[in-house]
């Protein structure tokens, strides 16, 4: 409405102007008349201004008493003579509103006081020492304005940088998240927003701190399942550990001999063919040799098949404890063991057999109170000296029937040599 009393004001000036034409009271009133209904505004305002008019004599409006109105400022000061009130009022009150600053909610005291002076004498306003400090007002409202803008936005980066924070560190914890979300909550409350629109800050904040409860409520339940899930987790892992270490040893056991404690059938034939690989692929060679306990049967017929047994088990040990670790030991059969071995030199063979000799004839094994001897025979095949792994087996199984043929506690080498 007063934007549109400018324009129509404006467009009457101009239009006397271009008939060249004076700016008199009835010609001011016919274009503004006219200009009003151009923009089809209420013509309630020309309707006031025509009864404005008639308060004027008409001679006065024919020129009589008055020099030619050079502006609208001419204009309503004749006006004003007249009426003093006339829209004046109005006029003062807009531009009141124009000079506050429209965003701060600072009241500016030399603006409050400036407002009051010319809402007391509206007329003020066309002079010019009050126009060049409205001109202040104005530089002073946008300065004002735009600081609120610049500060509003800073707010809003903060509230938003905290935000994207929060929620970042809600993501990043796990068992902390809590704590973190309560901080950053209180920090998106207490954000100073004096300096704000307040009422749309404030709703912003509010709506924050809404979501900021929301995602605090969540997390809670999340940890709550992430910690009862982190215990299921815990108790699996020693489950599986506990089977892992159960299967292990079953696998161990179900590799060794139960008796002795070497390798079973299947388990030594399985490290044999590694023996065999390796051999193949890089030409490293390996011992057979047949182990076979003599006249076992006497012992067993003698003691008994227990005492047979520990004597069996004492033989397997004392063949563990003087065997590498990388070699094979594993029981044949009844009384009967194989060993594979890798040698560089056939000398080692030598004096590992020799050491096992020395030892089994050597020993005592213990059965209660008995104290027996034992001798051994063994067959000593080369795996470079045949043409696969049961060749090789086949015939140091040869030449421990050829040591039992011939005298027993006996040890026959590949090349006929005896021990
Ligand atoms: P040789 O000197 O010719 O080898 O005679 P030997 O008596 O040792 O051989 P033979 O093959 O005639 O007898 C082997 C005996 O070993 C027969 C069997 O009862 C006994 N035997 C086999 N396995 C076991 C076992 O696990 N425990 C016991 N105590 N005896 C066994
Ligand atoms: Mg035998
Ligand atoms: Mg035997």
């Amino acid at each position: 409405m007063d934007a549109n009393i400018r324009k129509i004001s404006t467009t009457a000036l101009k239009n006397i102007s271009s008939q060249n034409g004076d700016i008199t009271p009835s010609n001011y009133m016919k274009e503004y008349c006219k200009a009003a209904k151009e923009y089809q505004f209420d013509d309630k305002e020309c309707a006031y201004f025509q009864k404005t008019l008639a308060k004027i004599s008409k001679d006065e409006i024919e020129n009589s008493n008055i020099e030619k109105i050079n502006s609208i400022y001419d204009l309503i000061d004749l006006l004003l003579q007249r009426a003093p009130n006339l829209n004046i009022q109005k006029m003062s009150e807009i531009l009141q509103t124009s000079l506050q600053p429209s965003i701060s909610l600072t009241i500016d005291k030399d603006l409050q006081s400036f407002c009051i002076k010319i809402g007391d004498s509206p007329s003020l306003i066309f002079e010019d020492s009050i126009q060049q400090e409205m001109e202040k007002f104005l530089e002073k409202r946008f300065e004002v304005d735009k600081k609120v803008v610049a500060q509003k936005t800073a707010d809003i980066a903060r509230l938003i940088s905290l935000m994207n924070k929060y929620l970042t560190d809600a993501i990043d914890s796990s068992k902390n998240g809590s704590d973190n979300v309560t901080s950053i909550k209180d920090k998106i409350k207490g954000i100073d927003i004096n300096n704000s629109n307040k009422a749309e800050l404030n709703k912003l904040q509010s709506k924050l701190v809404e979501a900021a409860i929301n995602i605090e409520n969540e997390m809670q339940s999340v940890n709550k399942n992430l910690r009862t899930g982190q215990e299921e987790v815990e108790a699996l892992e020693k489950k599986v550990q506990q089977l892992e270490k159960e299967l292990k040893k079953t696998k161990q056991q179900n590799m060794l001999d139960f008796l002795t404690g070497t390798l079973n059938r299947r388990a030594y034939e399985k490290e044999l063919h590694k023996f065999e690989n390796l051999f193949v692929r890089e030409n490293q060679d390996y011992a057979i040799i047949f182990f076979d306990i003599d006249h076992f049967k006497k012992l067993n017929d003698a003691h008994g098949h227990e005492c047979g047994d520990v004597v069996l088990k004492t033989f397997a040990t004392l063949l563990l404890t003087l065997t590498r670790d990388t070699d094979i030991v594993g029981r044949f059969g009844g009384e009967e063991f194989i060993v594979a071995l890798h040698y560089h030199e056939t000398m080692e063979l030598e004096k590992y057999i020799s050491r096992i000799k020395s030892v089994i004839t050597n020993n005592k094994f213990i059965y209660q109170d008995l104290k027996l001897k034992v001798t051994f025979s063994a067959g000593v095949q080369l795996r470079s000296k045949n043409q696969s792994t049961e060749e090789t087996i086949n015939n140091a199984d040869k030449l421990l029937y050829k040591a039992k043929e011939t005298g027993r506690n006996k040890i026959v080498f590949w090349n006929g040599r005896e021990l």
